[in-house]
């Protein structure tokens, strides 16, 4: 048998790893369209971009563990094909034929040509080379403008701040992150970061003459599955590729996981395309033991977390289209607490800040009922 991975991010890389702790012998290919060995990239816009951490630390194993594992690694391989007929990948370095494919591209931010029309520097943030190059630029204490008060602009923001940066904040919605939390978090992380000294700017489309005033922009507008490869080959795609309750996508020798992966979710009853951390790695799981022959849905709910400044935060859990009802507040939103979205009675999602006791019970909750 042989098994092919195209992508070596978190969720590649933890699908080969999973592969060989199950015992998997067969052949298997991970291909990295980047040069570097298989990363993690939540560092890259916290501790590693604070200078905390080291950069071996992001890395998923060493270069040994892919020799010792017999994972066939292909650094700087960029898949440009895949022939579902003849099961053959085209690579730009020749072409690669496998029994069982997964496709694991990840996201890539979404461009943000107002910004690179600006005539002001600008930067993205995905990669580790991406995240060197804000590390070298924020040392010299640029102004910067941050587009977007999603997870990566605040995160990005609270770096700058840290690093001594004036900070602009740029966001069209009302408050930060108000499609994922609701007007009442999203509250907490404008009181956050404007206490912190950010000149948060909010509810307004950004203009050119906003960002003339900066040295540097970095856009953080959100990322977007590159689908093109999975389209060209006549798979089904739709915001990533569409998969099905097992990770299958509509070729039945071929799975889809992580952030490029819109899959049919069994317990919360719609599609769901996910880009966090866990999900790389649980889905990467879930395939490994599907490719050897297990019928396992994958039901996990999302997760994320987020570090800003002194505030550390977990949520489980998913709103969705339905919205919610209510939100229920324990403790002190300026420093720890717990926060529970209901649907009627019922918990639909949940976090804690700067609570890591609650993170099992945050957990726990969702189904459960609360009353109002
Ligand atoms: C800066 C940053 C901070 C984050 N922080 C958090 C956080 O705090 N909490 C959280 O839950 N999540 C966080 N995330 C999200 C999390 O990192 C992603 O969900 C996760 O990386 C997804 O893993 P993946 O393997 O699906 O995709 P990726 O990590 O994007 O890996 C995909 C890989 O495939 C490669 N590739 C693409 N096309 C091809 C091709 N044709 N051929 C070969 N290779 C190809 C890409 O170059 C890439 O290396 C963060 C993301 C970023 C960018």
């Amino acid at each position: 048998m042989r098994i092919a991975i195209v992508g070596g991010g978190l969720a590649g890389a933890t699908a080969a790893t999973e592969l060989r702790d199950r015992g998997y012998d067969g052949r298997l290919t991970l291909c990295c369209a980047e040069q570097h060995l298989p990363y993690e990239r939540p560092p890259l816009s916290k501790g590693y971009l604070l200078g905390n951490d080291e950069l071996d630390s992001v890395f998923v194993h060493n270069a040994d563990w892919y020799r010792e594992h017999e994972v066939d690694l292909r650094l700087g391989t960029r898949v440009t094909g895949v022939d579902l007929s003849a099961r053959r990948l085209v690579t730009d370095a020749g072409d690669e034929s496998y029994d069982q494919l997964v496709l694991a591209m990840g996201a890539q931010p979404r461009r943000f040509t107002l910004a690179e029309e600006s005539g002001v520097p600008v930067a993205y943030l995905r990669t580790i080379a991406d995240s060197q190059r804000l590390r070298q630029a924020f040392a010299d204490t640029p102004r910067v403008a941050i587009v977007g008060a999603g997870w990566i602009g605040l995160e990005v923001a609270a770096a700058a701040r840290t690093a001594g940066c004036e900070v602009t904040v740029h966001e069209m919605a009302e408050l930060p992150l108000v499609g994922v939390l609701g007007p009442e978090i999203g509250q907490v992380f404008a009181d956050l970061h404007r206490g912190h000294g950010v000149d948060l700017r909010l509810g307004a489309a950004v203009t050119a003459s906003d960002l003339a005033a900066a040295d540097l922009v970095v856009v953080g507008i959100g990322a977007a599955p590159d689908i093109s490869l999975a389209e060209a080959a006549g798979l089904e795609v739709e915001n990533g590729v569409l998969v099905d309750e097992q990770l299958r996508a509509s070729h039945p020798e071929v799975y889809a996981i992580g952030d490029i992966a819109n899959q049919a979710h069994p317990r919360l009853g719609h599609r769901v395309r996910v880009e966090h951390w866990d999900n790389a790695i649980e889905q990467g799981k879930v395939v490994a033991h599907n490719l050897l022959g297990a019928q396992e849905s994958y039901a996990r709910l999302p997760y994320f977390f987020t570090d800003q400044y002194d505030f550390g935060m977990e949520y489980v859990g998913h709103v969705g289209p339905a919205g919610y009802d209510a939100v229920q507040v324990e403790g002190d939103t300026s420093d720890a607490f717990r926060a529970y979205w209901l649907r009627g009675e019922v918990v639909v999602a949940a976090m804690h800040a700067n609570d890591w006791d609650a993170s099992e019970e945050i957990k726990a909750s969702i189904g459960t009922v609360r009353q109002t």
